[in-house]
């Protein structure tokens, strides 16, 4: 039995089955865009831990500002002897965050968790309790993050009841046949058959959704709801937790749209692969709840205040936005050029380097294609590559490169995509398909 089998055996044997694993690969060590298993094989990552490493594995800036953090204290718990670190980082942020309007912002430690206080700070603020979020979105694990998440199998089924007051429109999608329109006429029904406006409290909606299959917000979207949220006084949510930071070629993928959010959620690539999160917004709307209402024993952990800093410093001295913007055309033509001689690539679409692909059966949107999808994670992974899929369907391939990532990196992996997927269409290599 090879040493990846073996932790497989141990790992199923020792951790529930409710938490999956993708691959049986088994990390021994990882340098930007690349890492190695125990069995001393090397894969290229365009997964980066699920969009948290957009300036790579082990940055050796983040790696310098952690070791100094770690060096003078790791914790005191920021509620008790609070340190400037989470301060300057709010004060960035702050700056940082689109519009004008003033801004605080709070840390804790997961998406998840952004999500729920953003949901907190906003009935606290409205005194409403409605929450209105898109079908196919993702926001979290937890119960609120759950409840607001639009897709049942495998996040909410067994798990109900869920809190009140949560309601679903359709999100636009283009590629289904979903218009900007025919999910706009959504919430209105939603308010002429569910609840009021002036019940509604906020809004949430990705920029880009993520899990959901790497769909774009049209920005006239964007600035319809913009425009919802003021005319009802509905707090605007954007839920920046897999586009943030650089990966659109924007630092927050909303500068599209030219839209001021009420609050932002923030957290995977905010701290380079340390545990940290954020809720940003408008200093009104933020110091709504009364102090001890909002926090965490770890919230805005020392270590990982510190490696965000360094990872802003590192977006801006390595233009990483440009960097995102050049590594998505690469890719989208790259497999737009592939898509020519693979029908199976149904459509391929990116905002900077948040790229995908959506496998279909015969070129049909309605038709489509898991089971490959899921072979391709898997025969990629076979040649060296970690890939991810996602998606509504569970068709679409995404990928999330680190924006440090070289030219030559993102080739080898664009070539291993498409030989793995001409090799399985073609039929010349077994679907093993392992999820
Ligand atoms: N919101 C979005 C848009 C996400 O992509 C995710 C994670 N995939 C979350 C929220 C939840 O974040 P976490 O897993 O850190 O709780």
């Amino acid at each position: 039995m090879s040493r990846n089998e073996d932790l497989q055996k141990r790992r199923d044997a020792a951790i529930a089955r409710g938490i999956s694993n993708q691959l049986p690969v088994f990390v021994e060590r990882a340098r930007n865009a690349e890492l190695w298993d125990t069995e001393g094989r090397r894969y290229i990552d365009f997964a980066a831990g699920i969009a948290v490493l957009n300036t790579g594995h082990a940055h050796p800036a983040v790696q310098a500002a952690v070791a100094k953090q770690l060096e003078a204290f790791s914790h005191t718990c920021f509620m008790v002897t609070p340190y400037e670190v989470a301060v300057e980082l709010a004060e960035r942020l702050n700056k940082l965050a689109p519009g004008p309007t003033p801004k605080k912002s709070i840390f804790v430690t997961t998406g998840a968790e952004a999500v729920e206080n953003a949901i907190k700070i906003a009935r606290a603020h409205t005194g409403r309790a409605g929450v209105i979020a898109f079908g196919g979105g993702f926001h979290g694990r937890t119960f609120m993050a759950m409840a607001l998440t639009g897709k049942v199998a495998p996040y909410k089924a067994a798990f109900g009841p869920f809190p009140a007051e949560i309601y679903h429109a359709p999100f636009p999608i283009a590629y289904h046949g979903v218009s900007v329109a025919d999910s706009l006429a959504a919430i209105e029904h939603i308010f002429k058959f569910d609840i009021e406006p002036a019940r509604v409290a906020a809004i949430i909606v990705e920029p880009v959704m993520g899990e959901g299959g790497f769909y774009i917000a049209p920005p006239e979207f964007l600035q319809a709801l913009r425009a919802l949220c003021d005319q009802h006084r509905i707090v605007l949510v954007i839920d920046e937790i897999q586009t943030g930071f650089a990966r659109t070629g924007r630092l927050f993928a909303i500068e599209y749209a030219g839209v001021e959010p009420d609050l932002m959620t923030l957290a995977k690539s905010l701290a380079g692969g340390f545990p940290l999160a954020a809720v940003v917004g408008k200093a009104a709307i933020m110091d709504a709840p009364a102090p001890g209402g909002l926090g965490g024993t770890y919230a805005g952990s020392p270590i990982a205040c510190a490696a965000a800093l360094a990872v802003l410093d590192a977006i801006q001295r390595e233009q990483l936005c440009q960097r995102a913007e050049q590594i998505g055309l690469t890719m989208a033509t790259t497999l737009r050029e592939a898509a020519k001689g693979l029908p199976a690539i149904g459509e391929v679409r990116n905002l900077g380097a948040m790229v995908a692909m959506e496998l279909v059966r015969n070129g049909d949107p309605h038709q489509p294609d898991a089971d490959l999808t899921k072979a391709l994670v898997q025969h990629a992974a076979k040649r060296g590559l970690v890939i991810l899929s996602c998606g509504l369907y569970g068709n679409v391939i995404r990928f999330l490169v680190p924006l440090t990532a070289s030219d030559e990196i993102v080739e080898e992996g664009l070539g291993i995509v498409v030989g793995s997927l001409q090799e399985l269409t073609a039929g010349t290599v077994k679907a093993a398909v392992n999820a």
